[in-house]
């Protein structure tokens, strides 16, 4: 043990000895000593330490070891936060997680967690397809103003709908808000099965003067995707619903796919007829480095990728649909 300790682990001890610490301990430990953490629901949430913000929209998921901030986009687990916030390699920060002196949970803590978690997920997942269920096709509503806003005029297809969802929920009581008009967008599963929803809402709940970052979801966002086309051998990738629809608006007939934001595209599932991802990026900073991120895990999982990017006058795939340079 003391031989090991000085020499360097071969990959494989190493990987375990991980696996065992992201186990043993708690994810809210770790995180809780650098910022400050209050329990929400089956999770705890905070100030993300990684962009500047004054309402909390970071949440740290013991059961997952997950933290992810809907923010920004940050998420990773225990290793990968001390790598963040200290600015070391995966090693280094395993090494002074190691020899740190952490808060510790027993396998039955831990199981009971996830136990719990799962059965959360479960309800949240029912809830989603309850309001999909009860929202309309977009054709006929007011919601189809929100997208002739942006210059989107083709057919919407069924995954996309108009309806009435309440924007929150207490977390204690379990009780939902009063229910405003949104766009629902159908978050689909490998299967086809939807898990999970997007909520668009409007300023002043008015579709025609558009939304301003107001962008919920609602179940298992994670790995699932809304499918504008069913799949084929190939399926593009894009950002979000404008920019998908507008893409499909340029191209008729394309598979369009949406994973709801750039870093969700390494994790969507695809039936195994799909062979080939186009990821559709934007043009600013943030978009292209999120984009060539995306293709290369995306690569890694043996898919063939091509990444794909509007006209260098546009920022991103709507801008170009509506001739609006930046
Ligand atoms: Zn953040």
């Amino acid at each position: 043990m003391a031989q090991q300790g000085r020499g360097r682990l071969d990959d494989a001890e190493f990987r375990r000895r991980v696996d065992e610490l992201k186990e043993r301990h708690p994810l809210s430990g770790v995180v809780g000593r650098a910022v400050k953490l209050k329990r929400a629901g089956r999770e705890h949430q905070g100030l993300c330490p990684f962009h500047p913000e004054k309402s909390p929209s970071f949440y740290v998921n013991d059961a997952k070891g997950f933290y992810h901030c809907f923010g920004c986009s940050a998420h990773g687990d225990v290793v990968r936060f001390v790598m963040e916030r200290e600015g070391c390699t995966f090693r280094e920060a395993y090494r002074r997680l190691a020899n740190d002196d952490l808060p510790t949970w027993t396998p039955q803590e831990r199981a009971k967690a996830q136990a719990e978690d799962r059965l959360e997920d479960l309800a949240k997942e029912q809830d989603a397809r309850r309001f999909y269920a009860d929202a309309m096709p977009v054709a006929e509503t007011e919601g189809r103003a929100y997208f002739r806003a942006r210059g989107i005029t083709i057919d919407l297809p069924d995954t996309v709908r108009f309806g009435m969802v309440p924007s929150w929920r207490n977390k204690e009581t379990g009780e939902w808000g009063r229910k405003r008009p949104a766009i629902i967008c159908g978050a689909q599963d490998g299967t086809g099965a939807v898990v999970g929803i997007q909520r668009i809402f409007f300023k002043n709940d008015n579709p025609a003067l558009g939304t301003k970052d107001c962008k919920l979801s609602l179940g298992t966002i994670r790995g699932s995707a809304l499918r504008l086309e069913p799949p084929g051998p190939a399926v593009i990738l894009a950002e979000g619903p404008e920019d998908g629809l507008s893409l499909m608006q340029e191209g008729p007939g394309l598979p369009v796919w949406v994973p709801f934001g750039t870093s969700m595209m390494p994790a969507v599932v695809f039936p195994p007829e799909v062979r080939r991802v186009f990821v559709a990026g934007q043009n600013n900073t943030a978009g292209r480095v999120a984009a060539n991120k995306a293709a290369i895990s995306l690569s890694e999982r043996g898919l063939e990728v091509r990444l794909v990017w509007p006209a260098a006058t546009f920022d991103d795939w709507n801008d170009q649909l509506r001739g609006a340079a930046r």
